[in-house]
């Protein structure tokens, strides 16, 4: 671990995730600012890191990444750092031995119902099989009160359950919100109008943001290797896990873990599509073939295998009312610590909260129009905060 004290540095930046490198980079060029970013892990991209397994297929080692926006201009932004390639985020749900598209969508209800259907009797079936529930409370009531009890059963019941070791009754709607259902035939997993991946992966993209002579990286360095000693004349971002900042003295906000589990075939192909789910079989919740949307060319193949874990990696906030209500706690302290210390609070472990990266680079993009405008007078010329 380093333990350098580092001079010279007007931006100090913890975590070399997408949010860290946006920020970095932002500043770096666009103000011409020093900046310091240290990294607990030993490479740059988060959770977004990709990189080759041993036979040579790349594969994505903290779980897929799907990248999809409906914002051009941010996708504009990012293509200065990578060549973007379309990808088909096509997942099928296991059920009863048979594999179903899943989102829900025409073909699926034809399968499962065995009848056919077009849009208009897919809605009447459906108004006939859903529990009406006015104002769902939780993600069980969401699902009934949407598509009824046999699908219900069959496609969320116990892969919420394997996901989350919790009820749907005890979650948050938004849980199995996010998941739409389709009266149509469209077999992609999301509806964003850019379906795309970085050509060479997400690893080559962030790293060439932080290829900037005004950018410095150590990796292998916890933020408290730095903490105190550096001192940035302009701000601190600051992307870790907000309650480890403050020492988890209000307690510690519970996530959900994974465990993967990669496995190298010699065949091309070992799944028809990307992502396979499994509600009710097996372990595991997914197994993913990477391969069929980084675009890349290779005899052989890794599946990776997901389960869900209690221990681990910090990977999901847990969508209940106590831990929204800690973080809210924490949050008032991180709002202090930014009037009186200029330290920025910005990403999915510093913001208790779930994004996609898409989302999470417009959090980092506006995070850095905030700390243009505030701290733009270096601290050394400028009244303690
Ligand atoms: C299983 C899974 C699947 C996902 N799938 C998708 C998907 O399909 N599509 C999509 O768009 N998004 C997906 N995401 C979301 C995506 O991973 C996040 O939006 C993105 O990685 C968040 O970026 P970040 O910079 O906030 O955090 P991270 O990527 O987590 O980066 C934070 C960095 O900070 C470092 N750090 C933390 N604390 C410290 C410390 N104290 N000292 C030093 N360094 C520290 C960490 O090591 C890490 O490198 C998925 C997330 C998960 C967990």
């Amino acid at each position: 671990m380093s333990r350098t004290v580092f001079e010279d540095v007007d931006l100090l930046v913890c975590g070399a995730g997408p949010v860290g490198c946006v920020i970095a980079e932002r500043a770096a060029n666009l103000l011409g600012w020093n900046v310091l970013v240290v990294d607990r892990r030993p490479h740059v991209a988060g959770n977004c890191h990709d990189s080759p397994a041993a036979n040579g297929v790349l594969v994505h080692n903290y779980g897929p990444h799907y990248f999809r926006t409906s914002d051009e201009a941010l996708l504009r932004y990012l293509s200065q750092f990578a060549e973007f390639i379309p990808a088909n985020y096509e997942v099928r749900s296991l059920v009863r031995g048979t594999e179903f598209p899943f989102p829900i969508n025409l073909t699926t209800l034809e399968r499962f119902f065995g009848r056919a259907l077009d849009a208009a009797s897919a809605e009447k079936l459906l108004a006939e099989k859903r529990v009406p529930i006015a104002k769902p409370a939780n993600s069980e009531e969401f699902v009934l009160s949407r598509v009824g009890r046999e699908l219900y059963e069959a496609f969320y019941l116990n892969y919420t359950l394997k996901q989350w070791d919790a009820h749907p009754r005890d979650l948050d709607p938004s849980v199995c919100g996010r998941v739409p259902v389709r009266l149509d035939r469209d077999h992609r997993y999301v509806g964003h109008t850019f379906q795309v991946m970085p050509k060479g992966g997400f690893t080559r993209l962030f790293a060439r943001m932080l290829d900037h002579p005004k950018i410095r990286v150590t990796l292998d360095t916890p933020f408290s290797a730095v903490r105190g000693r550096t001192r940035p004349r302009r701000a601190t971002v600051y992307c870790g896990p907000i309650d480890e900042y403050f020492d988890n003295r209000l307690g510690r906000l519970p996530y959900r873990s994974l465990q993967f589990e990669f496995v190298p075939y010699q065949v091309e192909w070992r799944q028809p599509c990307v992502q396979i789910n499994y509600p009710n079989d097996f372990a595991h919740t997914r197994s993913v073939e990477i391969k069929h949307v980084t675009g890349q060319a290779h005899p052989e193949t890794v599946v990776s295998y997901e389960t869900p874990a209690s221990e681990g990696e910090p990977f999901y906030p847990v969508p209940r009312k106590e831990s929204a209500a800690l973080y809210a706690r924490y949050r008032a302290l991180a709002d202090t610590e930014t009037q009186r210390h200029r330290v920025y609070f910005c990403g999915r472990l510093a913001q208790y909260r779930y994004f996609n990266t898409d989302e999470v680079i417009q959090e980092a993009l506006a995070c850095f129009q905030t700390i243009r405008e505030r701290c733009a007078v270096p601290v050394s010329s400028h009244p303690a905060v």
